[in-house]
């Protein structure tokens, strides 16, 4: 009879598997949950990659938004890091902080870039499908 695997009946799976599709280090993601990393290998290997589908699945733009809302979030922390700093005159760290924000700030504008690229990728596609036999473009 096959052994069940400890993973799957893991109270916290839907925390482990997270973790280990955010390639996570089997040795930390065991460490954290109290398994063995051989249970852990075997799991990802075997039981995984069905919940991978599932996120490849999920469509790019949704992973761009969230990682937007994070980029935002961080950005807005690190603001009301700048405002405490330079109320209580610590310019050093509200230096770091300004450098912080300057950082979120590209990455927002990377995120937006994509987001935009995509979406005429997206619009062209549909134009190229759209088009399909009855009518020629150019
Ligand atoms: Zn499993």
């Amino acid at each position: 009879m096959p052994r069940a695997c400890t993973v799957c009946i893991h109270p916290e799976r839907a925390a482990i598997d997270a973790a280990l599709v955010a390639g996570g280090s089997l040795r930390d993601i065991a460490g954290q949950f109290t398994l063995s990393k051989s249970s852990l290998e075997r799991h990802k290997a075997d039981h995984l990659p069905a919940l991978l589908v599932k996120a490849a699945a999920t469509s790019e733009t949704e992973r761009a938004g969230d990682l937007l809302a994070e980029a935002r979030a961080l950005k807005a922390r690190t603001m009301k890091i700048l405002d405490r700093a330079e109320r209580v005159g610590d310019l050093r760290v509200a230096l770091q902080a300004i450098r912080e924000a300057r950082g979120c700030i590209d990455l927002l504008k990377a995120i937006h870039e994509t987001e935009e690229l995509e979406s005429r990728l997206t619009a062209l596609e549909a134009q190229l499908t759209g088009i399909g036999g009855s009518r020629r473009w150019g």
